[in-house]
């Protein structure tokens, strides 16, 4: 017999539905109900239909088209191309069919004229031809990853739509349970910095937030989250959500999957594809450093497919009784904070992820308006530091550089690949246009380049203005001095060249990478400048050189360990960081709209942590009888039981 709910769903839908929509049958499809019928024109005339049994069921529902009423993909490629403004940069190629899941993804140069005024063109589109739209922004720089995941997904989608049934069942089952209850369990970054991840359990479902690694530890049990002493089979956890693609927030995600998680992951699709690219990265820098994997890259690819991107701003069921919101959390393309609606309001819970509550030149600052949060969940990264302020930090970067210049030296900015390297390439190409800063090569990474390509294709994650340069048709990230290293071996022409330049190479914290590689050969010439422009780990290299260790002994290309001797001018300009510093995250509290019952404090240093806690308790950017609560890892919360 089927579940009451599921059933119920049916009958509202039987019963709402008008019969010129000639109803095929109704499917759960990840957190979608979807409705398949044979005349898609009935949303012509008959749209608040729809939007009634939305509200009515307080579902999101899609309407597909059954196959037998579908267009065949020649006549429907057609079709579209006729409906399209040329202006669009819509070619053939660039139509794909996803037969399973009866989608067809259109790859256009301009993809607000496939979407229309209030999407007006995706509905002619499904209409005319029986296909659902996605459309897919094509970008300035060719990203084969992107592709890649692309094709991916459109080969494998038989066990795509297998998945996403199996997880609409459980989504949209009934609730069993009658006595509630909410509680928290701290797996990871609380005290520290590094392998993010929070256990949320009710009585009904289990979710992860974030699983991260710690890139400053290299050996178990401290690298990884402790889910293994959580109590918790990987089979029993419904959802996990991805808050942002860094390596301590999603380096550990495919690892579920080897150890037998088999259900959904919810991030953003920005989220989604920097995630594959950083693990794939993981993996890289582990075979050529010969250590063991901690997942491969088939788990990379079933991550993929198991993923649920959501927009930011959409609330979506993720398990028969938590209804997930992400807001905009200003920290790197595509990084969320996640709202967790629990029981019908019975409780709700944000997390912050990682936030900037400060405009950047690449983002907006993070929302401060909620629904509801009865507990806060927020980072404390800077809760003991105060920032240089970005004008300043800008203006003592370009400075760096320009005297290193000026020296006839070369200037190494170690960056994480997300989100740093795409602002310090705004940063600089708008003082060489400017003429603040002499035009020499500034050499990028190719992982940075793959990135920056990501950005292209979300723009409208990016601050207004840089938005509005793209929709102007501008290049925010190109720039005649921009030249991208593809080759490995280019390294030496670069370090051995008498030409003074900007090397711009992962990772930011020198944990690996090619970084590490220029930093060899850079370190011992006194001319050259590092600079680092992003948090150092403690236990990272970065952290070592940025104390001040002047011998560092590293393993040379045949894996002699050789002593490199730091000569090198080393700058550390902290007002960058995609993080808010302590100023921002108590002005956060204070806008923050309404204010938490509880806050509890994570992804920090000790000192840092208890620095925030102080001044929170002093400043009282909240009511006095908010409680501040400072958890260790393996600590539990219990949030409510009623
Ligand atoms: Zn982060």
């Amino acid at each position: 017999m089927e579940d009451p709910v599921l059933a119920n769903i049916r009958k509202t839908i039987l019963t709402n539905i008008p019969p010129e929509a000639r109803l095929k049958r109704i499917e759960f499809e990840g957190p979608y109900v979807v409705i398949y019928v044979e005349n898609p024109s009935f949303l012509v005339q008959n749209s608040f239909s729809m939007k009634n049994i939305a509200k009515i069921l307080k579902k999101r529902i899609i309407i597909k088209v059954d196959p037998s009423a579908r267009l065949k993909p020649e006549e429907a490629r057609r079709k579209i191309l006729s409906m399209l403004s040329p202006d669009a940069g819509v070619g053939e190629k660039d139509i794909v069919f996803d037969d399973v899941l009866g989608e067809v993804i259109i790859k256009a140069d301009r993809p607000g004229l496939v979407i229309g005024d209030d999407g007006k063109m995706l509905k002619q589109i499904l209409i005319e031809t029986g296909w659902r739209p996605k459309v897919a922004r094509k970008t300035e720089i060719e990203s084969r990853l992107l592709d890649g995941i692309l094709n991916y997904m459109i080969r494998e989608s038989d066990y795509r739509i297998k998945i996403l049934r199996s997880f609409g069942e459980r989504i949209h089952r009934s609730v069993f349970f009658k006595n509630n209850y909410v509680r928290m369990t701290a797996l990871g970054g609380f005290r520290e910095v590094g392998r993010s991840s929070i256990l949320v359990e009710t009585a009904e479902s289990k979710i992860l937030l974030d699983f991260g690694l710690n890139p400053g530890i290299s050996t178990p049990p401290n690298m990884y989250p402790r889910i293994d002493l959580a109590g918790v089979r990987l089979d029993e956890i419904d959802a996990v959500i991805i808050t942002h693609a860094h390596v301590d927030h999603c380096g550990l995600v495919p690892m579920l999957f080897k150890f037998g998680y088999e259900g959904p992951i919810y991030a953003t699709e920005a989220t989604r594809d920097l995630m594959v690219l950083l693990q794939l990265d993981i993996l890289d820098i582990a075979r050529r450093e010969g250590k063991p994997l901690p997942f491969t890259q088939r788990e990379v690819q079933k991550m993929v497919l198991h993923t649920i991107p959501i927009k930011i701003g959409e609330t979506t069921d993720i398990s028969s009784d938590i209804k997930l919101t992400f807001y905009n959390a200003g920290h790197i393309l595509g990084s969320a904070m996640a709202h967790l609606h629990i029981g019908n309001g019975f409780y709700n819970i944000l997390y912050t992820g990682d936030m900037k509550f400060q405009k950047t030149l690449l983002l907006d600052r993070s929302d401060y308006r909620f629904p509801r949060v009865d507990s806060l969940i927020m980072e404390s990264t800077y809760g003991a530091t105060v920032l240089m302020d970005r004008r300043e930090a800008e203006a003592k970067l370009i400075a760096t550089i320009a005297e290193t210049i000026k020296n006839g030296g070369k200037v190494l900015i170690p960056t994480l690949s997300v989100g740093r390297a795409q602002e310090i390439m705004l940063i600089i190409r708008n003082a060489m246009i400017e003429k603040r800063l002499e035009e020499v090569p500034v050499y990028i990474e190719g992982m940075i380049d793959e990135v920056t390509s990501i950005h292209m294709r979300y723009p409208e994650l990016l601050s207004k203005e840089t938005f509005a340069m793209f929709k102007a048709g501008e290049k925010p990230f190109v720039h005649p001095a921009f030249k991208i290293v593809k080759d490995r071996s280019a390294i030496y022409d670069i370090v051995e060249s008498k030409e003074p330049s900007i090397i711009m190479a992962t990772s930011g914290m020198l944990t690996g990478g090619p970084a590490v590689e220029y930093f060899k050969h850079l370190a011992p010439d006194p001319r050259n400048t590092l600079i680092f422009v992003n948090y150092q780990v403690q236990g990272t290299l970065g952290r070592r050189v940025k104390d001040g260790e002047k011998e560092i002994s590293l393993p040379d290309e045949n894996g002699k360990i050789r002593v490199i001797k730091v000569a090198m001018r080393i700058e550390s300009i902290e007002g960058f960081s995609g993080h808010s510093d302590r100023n921002q995250l108590l002005s956060f509290l204070r806008q923050m709209q309404p204010k938490p019952k509880r806050i509890i404090l994570n992804h920090g240093e000790p000192q840092a942590i208890e620095a925030l806690a102080k001044a929170i308790r002093r400043e009282k950017p909240v009511p006095s009888g908010t409680e501040i609560v400072i958890p260790s890892v393996l600590d539990s919360i219990s949030f409510k039981i009623g």
